[in-house]
């Protein structure tokens, strides 16, 4: 990994690599931002650098600290992380993992590169366990936090790192990235990107996830037939859309938290709303040119032209109702069916 595999995030590129050519650098960073967000591609490419034998703008990629980085198997490099089936990152771990290692010099580089992935599942005894090696570390220790969420860390940590915040990566590059390297056609591309955010991870996810295919397919159909379906058939619908996620689901049984739940809520609102700005956009533009459902351009003129500004609007407000009426607990089959009646209302 160097820097210049990474797209976006010019400014942290510009200061990390200005660390390692002024030799200036912090023993301590905080890399922060939402999952996916490119945090363990940037550490593991100020780590490649750091540690390369020739390294002028970007790392060599060349001499033998380099491949022993891009392979993940530099002895100076070390990955913490949280042991499998815990919560937390303990103070077990942070001791004997980096306090008790970090006296032992550097096997074969100049440095001694600590990787804390998810570090806000420290403890605060662990936090407190390594304040100690952040403030009197020594002159070889590098110790990079990756987090999403840099506010769990305990203030005496937070004053002690250099704090790198992750930018969200302009749609337009995002979609070049997934044309050239994961070979996405067109459309999908402009769809995936947009609906990432600015997260390059995410949308390379998103990019190869069937049920995110599917679900899209399912609320797009949804979204252009409300105006004649029966309530009936609305109910099937709704229980359609649960089977892809309970499909899904059983074929990833490691990860069936809340938040996953939420997560695919959010997705299904997100493309709901997106769908009506496309309608709201073609009706004040007559424009296909920004419309993100492309493939759809008949649909979405044709609902411009039968609902008013004021119904797509209602539709939106109903989206974001049903967003708060989830995070209250409220029953996923009642909230989505009250949501699509609301389109149905709207649309005819
Ligand atoms: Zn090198």
């Amino acid at each position: 990994m160097s820097f210049a595999d990474i797209i976006g995030q010019k400014e942290a590129k510009k200061l990390l690599k200005n660390a390692v050519k002024s030799g200036n650098h912090s023993h301590a960073y905080i890399f922060s931002g939402e999952k996916g967000s490119g945090k363990m591609m940037l550490a593991e490419a100020f780590a490649t650098m750091l540690q390369c034998e020739n390294p002028h703008e970007d790392a060599c990629l060349e001499c033998h600290s380099c491949k022993q980085s891009i392979s993940r198997n530099n002895p100076d490099i070390i990955y913490v992380n949280r042991e499998s089936g815990k919560a937390n990152i303990g103070v077990d771990v942070v001791r004997e993992q980096i306090v008790n290692d970090v006296s032992i010099k550097p096997y074969s580089n100049k440095y001694k590169i600590y990787i804390v992935d998810e570090a806000e599942s420290m403890n605060q005894q662990a936090q407190n366990a390594l304040l100690k090696t952040i403030e009197e570390p020594p002159e070889y220790a590098i110790i990079i936090l990756l987090t999403a969420n840099h506010n769990s860390f305990l203030q005496t940590i937070l004053s002690r790192c250099v704090l790198i915040q992750m930018k969200p990566v302009d749609t337009e590059s995002i979609k070049t990235i997934l044309k050239t390297k994961c070979e996405t056609v067109d459309y999908q591309a402009n769809m995936v990107a947009s609906f990432a955010q600015g997260n390059v991870g995410k949308a390379i996810a998103l990019a190869s996830d069937t049920s995110f295919n599917e679900v899209k397919n399912k609320i797009v159909s949804i979204c252009k037939r409300a105006s004649k379906m029966e309530e009936l058939q609305i109910s099937t619908e709704v229980n359609e859309i649960k089977e892809i996620r309970k499909a899904e689901d059983d074929a990833d049984k490691k990860d069936d938290s809340p938040e996953r739940f939420e997560g695919f809520i959010n997705q299904m609102l997100d493309l709901i709303t997106l769908w009506f700005k496309d309608v709201l956009l073609y009706k004040a533009t007559l424009n296909d040119e920004y419309i993100l459902f492309k493939e759809d351009s008949f649909d979405i003129h044709e609902q411009a032209d039968r609902c008013s500004y004021y119904g797509l609007n209602q539709i939106i407000e109903a989206v974001n109702e049903a967003r708060a009426r989830l995070n209250a607990n409220v029953n996923f089959e009642l909230t989505i069916m009250l949501l699509i009646n609301a389109i149905k209302e709207n649309t005819r």
